[in-house]
């Protein structure tokens, strides 16, 4: 036997070699940022309302975290249980009625958007948020519907209206329903004009397709988190259609701040701070 072998026995009583502590598991403590590429921790990311605290890359959040971000803390949540009813009884790899029980599965969401009223800053406000994770944040029949119902409570009860975005467009399993839901949403939100009532709209990455081009874009101010995608249709399909290399940075937010797009640019930590100053300067003191 060679001299680099165990001879005797281990010591009896000692944990087996793999439980010892030299194997300590630190999976999930610890990631890599994908922006700068530094490893960082899990808690200080999340501490930070996940923003990279090396380089400050806005990582994705999802609705109900938006909501506690923005609002005081109680809340009232409007037409939770509102569900697609598959109009075109549609089927892609899955049929849709499948991927949305999946979804809902998932996300404990009935579908993609969040519609709540609390207050922000002791101002009450109607507040939405869309979620990225159901279905890549894409406007249903739901969407559009919820949207409308907070946007009409807005009117009524003579509310601001903050939605957030975070979306890959109309939802292609309801095809032309779906589009329907941009006119619908930006209907509603010329009623909000023609009654005076400020609605802010927060674009945050990514913000695409039928949500850009439709209510994303409409806000009395459009607000974006750093370095967040927003555009309509990708950047690839540009390349091709107009036969041009696009310049550096395209569809990000500082690129449509600077090309008139944008109002704002505000990071994370700041922008409930933001909106409520805004909202002071469109309504006037809160009472
Ligand atoms: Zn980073």
């Amino acid at each position: 036997m060679a001299w680099f072998t165990r001879q005797k026995p281990r010591i009896s009583g000692g944990p087996p070699p793999e439980e010892s502590g030299r194997h300590v598991r630190t999976e999930g403590l610890w990631l890599k940022c994908e922006s700068c590429r530094q490893i960082i921790w899990r808690k200080a990311l999340e501490e930070n309302l996940l923003v990279c605290p090396k380089c400050d890359s806005h990582y994705r959040i999802d609705a109900l975290a938006r909501v506690k971000l923005l609002l005081d803390g109680d809340w009232v949540e409007y037409d939770r249980g509102l569900t697609s009813s598959d109009p075109l009884a549609f089927v892609d790899s899955k049929p849709y009625q499948e991927r949305l029980a999946a979804m809902q599965k998932a996300t404990g969401l009935r579908d993609a958007v969040v519609a709540v009223e609390g207050t922000l800053m002791g101002r009450p406000v109607q507040a939405c948020a869309l979620e990225l994770k159901f279905i890549g944040g894409s406007m249903g029949a739901v969407v559009g519907e919820k949207l409308t119902r907070a946007i009409e409570r807005a009117i009524e009860k003579r509310q601001p209206i903050i939605i957030v975005s975070a979306s890959g467009g109309a939802r292609m399993q309801e095809g032309a329903v779906s589009l329907m839901q941009m006119a619908k949403v930006s209907a509603a939100l010329m009623r909000l004009d023609e009654a005076r009532i400020p609605f802010l709209s927060v674009l945050t990455d990514p913000t695409t397709g039928g949500v850009t081009a439709s209510f994303a874009m409409l806000g009395d101010l459009n607000i974006a988190e750093p370095g967040a995608l927003i555009g309509f249709a990708g950047p690839r399909v540009i390349e091709q259609t107009i036969r041009q290399k696009l310049p550096e940075g395209f569809q990000r937010s500082e690129f449509l701040l600077q090309h008139g797009f944008l109002d704002a640019i505000v990071r994370r930590a700041e922008l409930k701070n933001y909106i409520a100053g805004a909202l002071e300067f469109f309504c006037g003191p809160r009472n």
